[in-house]
């Protein structure tokens, strides 16, 4: 955006008394609710107090950018973008080791107003990893990120899951610490939910390296096992032992259509395995990315072939599937229309991700046969290092979350001077569910 739309931004919608009928064009710039609705729910009072905070105080240094001179933004209505929205990855992009990357916070501080534009932009979350319930994750990302963070913004790997509990009544879940798997699963709607703890409890010799803690033991639940038939199993999570683990689910998949203590001669009645995602590893604190749960498949897949000479079929969701992409973009939609009245789709996704494997993959294979525009963006901060040559070419890399945020902002208003010349357009009854 040029200096002469920040401008003409101004001089076109002084204050908050614009109208529809008193712009000639289409909407490009939308005024968030909070300046047009006086917030009545408390949920909506707390995002509202969220964004106040938010409001750029003062201008912010552009860095060579192009509006180097506009005015200071403190004075400005913060306008939300309609044309683009930003969908970030979170471990190696945000967080690291359970830590915020130090850019991350100034990252989501620059797309909630505190840039040169004066504009804020709709994002979603769209994280890999899980383990606990979308709830409990996001009120973590609250507090590490600073900035108030919505489960109608977020999806985790096992989020998808909670489409499959009219379709499968008992389900083995794995991995994870503790029982948050269990209590996950069990919030999503499954019926009967069992756990290697369960099965280990029950039958002691099940694993033989493998024993309970006390806590273990007195969360697990025993039950009859000769009576139990799985219709699924479920990787939630990494799984915190792949020994154990591992025995069970191949005891399980080895069934006769899942009950328990039964053996397939034809290695071919065993129910269905689903993973939350594939990533073979992520990054942690560690100089060097550490095992994830697509190792634990590939591992899985590669004993069950050396046992019973048949390959496993299994499914995985989270990136890089098109479904996690599919499924991104109906909450994108869901989030843009109700906490920002945007109704119609973005041009283009911003998609922020340190894993080329999965993130660059999934955003470019979507892009393919998507409406909008999924522009894949890799950073430095995670998986991919520099030097590297990613396997899956991004459209663009950069240091970190702030630059990519920096340059994806800046490249829609080169791309669309007009952006912010447009209407804004008047809210009504936004709602934050
Ligand atoms: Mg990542």
């Amino acid at each position: 955006m040029s200096m002469a739309t920040t401008h003409g931004l101004e001089s076109q919608v002084p204050g908050l008394d614009i109208r529809r009928t008193d712009l000639p064009t289409g909407p490009n710039v939308v005024v968030p609710p909070k300046d047009l609705i006086p917030p009545t729910d408390p949920e909506i009072s707390a995002i509202e107090r969220e964004m106040t905070k938010q409001q750029p105080q003062k201008n912010v240094s552009s860095g060579g950018n192009p509006v180097a001179n506009a005015e200071p933004i403190d004075k400005r209505p913060v306008a939300t973008a309609d044309q683009f929205a930003f969908a970030f990855d979170i471990d190696g992009v945000l967080m690291r080791g359970g830590k915020p990357i130090p850019e991350a916070v100034d990252a989501l501080k620059y797309i909630n107003g505190e840039n040169p534009y004066g504009v804020k932009v709709p994002y979603i979350f769209l994280t890999n990893g899980g383990g606990k319930t979308e709830e409990e994750r996001c009120l973590d990302l609250s507090r590490q990120l600073e900035i108030e963070v919505s489960t109608g913004q977020f999806i985790c790997g096992h989020t998808p899951m909670r489409e499959m509990v009219e379709r499968y009544n008992t389900v083995l879940v794995v991995g994870g610490e503790g029982e948050k798997c269990r209590v996950v699963a069990e919030g999503y709607g499954f019926k009967d939910v069992i756990t290697p703890g369960d099965i280990i409890k029950t039958r002691q010799d099940t694993t033989p390296f493998r024993k309970l803690t006390d806590d273990e033991f007195e969360n697990s639940r025993a039950r009859d096992l000769s009576n139990t038939k799985i219709d699924a199993i479920f990787v939630f999570a990494d799984s915190r032992d792949w020994a154990g683990d591992q025995q069970i689910i191949l005891d399980v998949i080895m069934t006769k259509n899942g009950h328990l203590g039964t053996r397939s001669e034809t290695h071919e009645e065993g129910p269905p395995v689903f993973f939350s995602h594939t990533d073979v590893v992520w990054s942690t604190s560690h100089e060097h990315c550490r095992l994830g749960m697509g190792a634990l498949r590939a591992s899985l897949e590669a004993l069950y072939k050396t046992i019973t000479g048949k390959d496993l079929a299994t499914t995985a969701f989270g990136k890089p599937q098109l479904g996690t992409f599919q499924f991104a973009t109906k909450l994108l939609q869901q989030w843009r229309q109700e906490i920002h009245g945007i109704n119609k789709p973005p041009g283009t996704v911003y998609f922020i991700g340190d894993t080329p494997e999965s993130d660059v993959r999934g955003t470019n294979e979507f892009d393919r046969i998507s409406d909008a525009t999924w522009y894949s963006i890799l950073v430095k901060t995670g998986v991919y290092q520099e030097g590297m040559e990613p396997r899956y070419p991004p459209k663009q890399v950069t240091d970190d979350v702030l630059g990519a945020v920096k340059f994806a902002m800046d490249r829609e208003f080169k791309k669309n001077p007009k952006e912010f010349e447009g209407e804004k357009t008047e809210q009504s009854g936004a709602i934050y569910n």
